[in-house]
């Protein structure tokens, strides 16, 4: 390739054939539900959050405001009401509960604000203490951080991502009178995120400090597929940490000897992204892009509090934004229209994004927890590749997987039975090893690469 030359449109959604390594096998259950994502619903949603006028954290959330529909206080009833709806349908499947907090004075907090987190929660059958959760932030901002009054839609930042949770709680807590979900699900929308990922933070404070066994975590961030010429609706950008936050100095030694800069906890989520599209590819549509860093440059974003405290978290995002219609006061200038407004959105692009999130989380709450305890023997020196993992209640059997070490995502899988050893005929030096736990109808769990056991 010539320097400088442009790569051709299709050249991004690439993938190799390695990816066939799907997540586990499709369910029949999960592929009717995913068809019953709607795109409509989507856009009746995102026009209701920007009816509110403006969602800023610092708007107006009186009860007159509320009443009037007209501030984050209505915006919040509203998905309140809406989560409450959806658990009514379902014989009251959901718990809806409120995360509420007081923010100190800070540079984007002008005063103590309270902040209230939405989330709903889908109760796991056997597992419930395993979680996952999908997320995405209700609150919007104009040009102004500082600005509570003035419109501020926020269509595709981030009523887009917040349709989606409240679409895959609709449909998902529907699927979970056909099958069983072993683990909880968790459909979340947090406010804040615009004046410093306020919400987030203390969510994910919450979680570590009442030691959740939180497995996985996406977060939709602008996942509204803006109409702009240069936009690519066949991907959506799934960007996910390399070196841990959380990691401590040991984790870096041990990520440093072994060549597991690649091998996070959020990385094996978004892998998991990536073999659930591979699985349910017909009734999803649009294609994850890994990418493989935190998050675009100068940006943020909900799933690094997250990962902060140490939990796998993955952010989806369309694949190119236009800047003129993120946190920008609605007007025309010099021909230009500014502003985050819902005739940018492309509503079916949402739901397909909404069908990816819907399918991974159902993918994970059905399957059996990741194994524990994974480890790789290194004893002797031997060409062969011996690995040891912990029973999981749920497992028929197991998998092992490997790549090579520049390979982005799983190439080759061996099932093994119901064992909880195997050795396989690959020199551990040449590849990176993972293993993960799949139940009698096929669902597998995130991979889990082991540690050394000398
Ligand atoms: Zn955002």
């Amino acid at each position: 390739m010539l320097p400088g030359l442009a790569l051709p449109g299709a050249a991004h959604g690439q993938r190799t054939d390695s990816a066939a390594i799907a997540a586990g096998t499709a369910d029949a259950r999960i592929a009717a539900g995913l068809r019953q994502v709607s795109a409509a619903r989507i856009q009746a949603n995102i026009e209701k959050l920007v009816s509110f006028g403006t969602r800023a954290t610092i708007s107006a959330q009186d009860p007159a405001s509320v009443a009037a529909g007209r501030g984050i206080g209505a915006a919040r009833e509203w998905i309140k009401a809406e989560f409450e709806r959806y658990s009514n349908e379902c014989g009251g499947c959901l718990e809806v509960r409120t995360d509420s907090f007081t923010e100190e004075p800070g540079e984007r907090i002008p005063q103590p604000t309270v902040i209230t987190n939405v989330y709903a929660v889908l109760k796991g059958t056997s597992d419930a203490q395993r979680m996952v959760l999908v997320t995405g932030h209700y609150d919007s901002r104009n040009s102004g951080t500082l600005d509570g009054s003035g419109d501020a839609p926020g269509a595709n930042d981030d009523a887009s991502g917040t349709a989606v949770s409240l679409e895959c709680a609709r449909v998902l807590s529907k699927m979970s009178s056909k099958m069983k979900f072993a683990a909880t699900i968790i459909f979340l929308t947090v406010a804040g995120e615009e004046q410093g990922l306020n919400g987030s933070r203390h969510f994910a404070r919450m979680a570590k400090e009442q030691g959740w066994n939180l497995e996985a975590v996406l977060n939709n961030d602008i996942v509204g597929g803006d109409k702009s010429a240069e936009q690519d609706r066949s991907v959506v950008r799934v960007f996910s940490e390399g070196l841990p936050a959380a990691a401590t100095e040991q984790d870096v030694r041990r990520i440093r000897g072994l060549g597991g800069e690649s091998d996070s906890g959020s990385r094996q989520l978004a892998r998991y992204v990536a073999e659930v599209d591979w699985a349910y590819a017909g009734d999803v549509g649009v294609k994850p892009l890994l990418v493989f860093r935190l998050d675009r440059y100068l940006r943020g974003g909900d799933h690094s509090a997250f990962n902060q405290e140490g939990f796998s978290a993955v952010r989806f995002t369309e694949f190119r934004e236009d800047f003129h219609h993120q946190h920008q006061d609605v007007r025309t200038e010099s021909g230009i229209d500014y502003g985050d407004l819902p005739k940018f959105v492309d509503f079916d692009y949402v739901a397909q994004v909404a069908r990816l999130n819907a399918a991974a989380l159902a993918s994970l709450a059905a399957a059996p927890a990741p194994p524990a305890n994974v480890h790789l023997l290194t004893k002797g020196l031997e060409n062969d590749s011996t690995l040891s993992w912990d029973a999981v209640t749920g497992a028929a059997e197991y998998e092992v997987l490997w790549r090579a070490t520049t390979s982005p995502e799983w190439e080759h899988g061996l099932k093994c039975g119901n064992v909880t050893r195997a050795t396989v005929k690959v020199s551990k030096d040449n590849v990176i090893f993972a293993v993960r736990a799949v139940d009698r109808e096929g669902h597998a769990s995130l991979a889990v690469v082991p540690v050394p056991e000398r």
